[in-house]
């Protein structure tokens, strides 16, 4: 049975939902009293952040509410990347699409965890996004609002890349938010994007989890072993120069590429290989620290 908690029957009195603020129009703070009675209903609330797409941070977002739903929790996945929703894919949702009602969109349901995705609004995987800045704001904030995502012990959000406008307004709508999962790659032209997708959490007083050094060396496919073709350890230097915690460091393995591209989650089919023992260790240090920031908050 669902705790109905709504903003009129609940007692948290520092909530800033509470009362309309000077200069906010009616319209505007329904809509947030809506936002915040959604958010109010998810315990922990995580973001994936990335400076740039393709490094790994779908992947990390799917393999992590994955690995919390197979604990037994119950999880939603917002996947807003705007510029390459490629949560459907990895679950193998592609021919999903969005269904509503008049209490909202209604995400889907695989075991514990829901799922919505920007995907799902493209009748073609082909298809691009062109949309302004103003619709795409709207969107993150419909599928923050208006999804209903019922009583989640966690929500992993699977953020646009980078640290423009949309990481932005979705950091400031999901308040308040446990913290940001970063994931880079090796390179030391990654290392300038983490730098700023650090001093970003900052900025909107979002805590840093920590960073993920994706592909990370290669693991050959046929005898295992974790080969270094290129220089590996920028992700670390990173987190100990500016004091955030390093997660480790996954492989680029070829089973986690067709993994992904033929829907089968990493975590859940190959946990028991070397790069789904660095993967686990991994999401346990993002939640044993979510937890401890918590306590501590
Ligand atoms: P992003 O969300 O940052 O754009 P994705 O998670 O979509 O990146 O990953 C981009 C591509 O790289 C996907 O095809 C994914 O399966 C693949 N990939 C991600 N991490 C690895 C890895 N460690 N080894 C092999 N392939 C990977």
């Amino acid at each position: 049975m669902e705790s109905r908690k709504t903003c009129d029957s609940c007692g948290d009195s520092s909530c800033t939902a509470k009362n309309q603020q000077q200069n906010e129009s009616k319209e505007a703070y329904a809509d947030r009293r809506r936002l915040q009675a959604r958010l109010c209903r998810i315990q922990h609330k995580i973001v994936v952040l990335s400076g740039k797409g393709g490094v790994g941070k779908s992947t990390v977002a799917v393999n992590l509410a994955t690995a919390l739903a197979l604990n037994g929790l119950r999880v939603g996945l917002l996947d807003v990347d705007i510029h390459g929703p490629s949560v459907p894919t990895m679950l193998g949702l592609e021919n999903e699409s969005l269904q509503g009602t008049d209490g909202g969109l209604i995400p889907v349901e695989r075991g514990n965890m829901k799922i919505m995705s920007i995907g799902f609004l493209l009748k073609n995987s082909d298809d691009a996004i062109i949309w302004r800045g103003p619709m795409k704001m709207g969107v993150i904030k419909q599928f923050l609002a208006d999804v209903e995502w019922g009583d989640l012990d966690y929500l992993i959000v699977d953020a646009p890349p980078g640290t423009g406008d949309e990481p932005l307004s979705l950091c400031q709508l999901i308040q308040p938010l446990d913290g940001a999962v970063i994931v880079t790659t090796p390179q030391k032209v990654a290392a300038v994007d983490v730098r700023k997708s650090i001093s970003f959490c900052r900025q909107v007083n979002v805590p840093v989890l920590g960073v993920v050094e994706n592909m990370s060396g290669f693991v050959c496919p046929k005898c295992g072993e974790i080969t270094q073709i290129f220089p590996v350890g920028a992700g670390s230097k990173i987190a100990v120069d500016m004091k955030v915690p390093f997660l480790g460091a996954i492989p680029m393995d070829p089973a986690l590429a067709q993994s992904g591209d033929s829907g089968k989650v990493f975590i859940y089919h190959f946990s028991e290989t070397p790069t789904g023992k660095i993967m686990q260790e991994i999401i346990d240090q993002i939640t044993d620290t979510d937890k401890t920031n918590k306590l501590n908050s």
